[in-house]
């Protein structure tokens, strides 16, 4: 039996987590298996926030100006622009179609795309290509959330299914069953044009899986060798208003691996790919604090000594597991980078949120990580609803209070996104938003436009400039020098 499979997620500075389990479980089983990956075929990646020149602020604050304007001229321009350069967008969607041609010309028996929505039109293309030879096609990924996208997806001239949550324990079965053209419908998550909208259980076991495989990566096309790693799923807090990664597939539910078995994958993925560099890609790696200390101690301990970057989140409890100690401990051990969301300097702001952050935590944990000898990345957000145009100056004199010790800011405009608690009360509770029109939902983008007339008005813009500023000013400055290996990782 031989499976092929099509990455088209975006991370241009390491291999697809997901990817490398699904070659892993399907290996164990004796499963032929092939990855196409874009980056192989001169498709470029898409890397976070680097080291910006500083003409940035001004086309970033353009982009801005242009994406809350109330000229609909000026906002299509903008879309027609961006077509062109995002993900999957026009520039990507010829090299890819060849790709997945040359890929399936020994016939698999089954294809499976691990897709980001917007790669829409070119899973069209795929999906075409399949039919002609008569390939089952499955499409699964982090935004097969929500019925209507599935629904959309499932119209699409040869994908046979859609699958929802996380696949690892009905991989198998699916597999098999597509390949002999067995039953698959009564799998969980499976979605078909006869079977409704279902999402999967998430996965409780998490270190049965076999450690992920890496080695059908393009390796050669990455800057450098880094190794993504998963200790747990879903995020201990939750709660975050807008936050959509607690609603997707492999977010739901906070779930912990073991220890013993996360030193031991990091130990065995040291040695198949002659790497020291690790990015642990939790939502929030002090989800579980015991994991989180453990961790420290155990890579400390390590024969060959790694550098690795996480997120955490600088929550209320009383042990978050973020003291100056623990952090000195955590740089001592190899973490060379650390991320947090501020999203805003305004209590407010914060409050509606249900961000769980105080300021004054915040501020403690960036001086007490930048004295740990540790590179800080924030993300920040701007246009939360609630937001006004001094929450945006408030969230200005954060970053400006701690320009020194911050060395990258990721800035994203607020994105409501489906079944998340924040995008309910925008439909539900009109009257508290009288400056926000919400639209209907975007099923290729995954997201649900709305109109912040707030955004545009001459103070908000005024305090955007600012916004934008500062961040650029923070990210002009180099990274920590033994930090640069992450720069754009994460
Ligand atoms: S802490 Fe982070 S991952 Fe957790 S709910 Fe909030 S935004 Fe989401």
């Amino acid at each position: 039996m031989k499976v092929s499979i099509v990455d088209l997620n975006n991370f241009s500075r390491y291999p697809t987590l997901s990817i490398g389990y699904f070659v892993a479980i399907l290996r164990k089983e004796g499963i032929d298996v092939e990855v196409c990956s874009p980056l192989n075929f001169g498709v470029h990646g898409y890397p976070r926030t680097v080291k910006q020149p500083y003409w940035k602020r001004f086309s970033e604050f353009l982009n801005y100006w242009m994406a809350v304007s109330r000229a609909s001229l000026v906002r299509r321009i903008r879309d027609t622009i961006k077509n062109w350069y995002r993900p999957g967008g026009n520039s990507d969607q010829i090299r890819i179609t060849e790709a997945v041609e040359a890929l399936i010309a020994d016939t698999p028996d089954v294809l499976l795309i691990s897709a980001y929505t917007m790669y829409h039109d070119i899973c069209k293309n795929i999906g075409h290509l399949c039919s002609k030879k008569g390939i089952p096609v499955v499409v699964g990924g982090s935004g097969f959330y929500i019925a209507e996208t599935c629904r959309e997806w499932l119209e699409t001239c040869g994908i046979t299914a859609v699958y929802s949550g996380e696949p690892e324990q009905h991989f198998i079965e699916l597999i098999s069953a597509l390949a002999k053209e067995g039953d698959f419908e009564n799998i969980p998550g499976v979605i078909t044009r006869n079977k409704p909208f279902n999402t999967a259980q998430p996965l409780t076991q998490l270190d049965s899986p076999p450690f992920p495989d890496f080695s059908d990566f393009p390796w050669k096309n990455y800057p450098n060798k880094i190794i993504p790693i998963m200790t747990g799923r879903g995020c201990e807090w939750g709660l975050c208003t807008f936050c959509s990664d607690v609603k997707t597939t492999s977010g739901r539910t906070f779930r912990s691996r073991d220890l013993t078995p996360v030193l031991s994958e990091i130990q065995t993925q040291q040695q198949r790919y002659q790497a020291n560099l690790f990015v642990f890609l939790d939502l929030k790696l002090n989800s579980n604090v015991t994991l989180w200390r453990g961790l420290a101690s155990g890579l400390s301990k390590l024969e060959k000594p790694i550098k690795w970057t996480a997120s955490v989140h600088v929550d209320s409890r009383n042990e978050n597991g973020l003291s100056f100690h623990d952090l000195k401990k955590a740089s001592d051990s190899g973490l060379v980078r650390i991320t947090c969301g501020l999203e805003s300097g305004s209590e407010s702001v914060l409050r509606h949120m249900a961000k769980g952050v105080k300021l004054s935590r915040m501020s403690k944990f960036i001086e007490d990580a930048h004295r740990a000898e540790i590179s800080v990345r924030i993300t920040c957000m701007i246009g939360y609803p609630n937001e006004t145009a001094k929450d945006v100056l408030e969230t200005v004199n954060f970053l400006r209070k701690h320009r020194n010790q911050i060395e990258r800011v990721t800035l994203n405009r607020f994105a409501n996104m489906p079944k998340t608690p924040i995008e309910s009360k925008l439909r539900e509770a009109e009257k508290e938003y009288p400056h926000i029109a919400v639209k209907e939902l975007d099923i290729s983008n995954g997201i649900i436009p709305y109109e912040n007339r707030r955004m545009s008005s001459t103070a908000f813009l005024g305090a955007a400039y600012q916004l934008i500023s500062e961040v650029n000013t923070i990210n002009r400055k180099p990274l920590l020098e033994k930090a640069k290996e992450f720069e754009g990782a994460f």
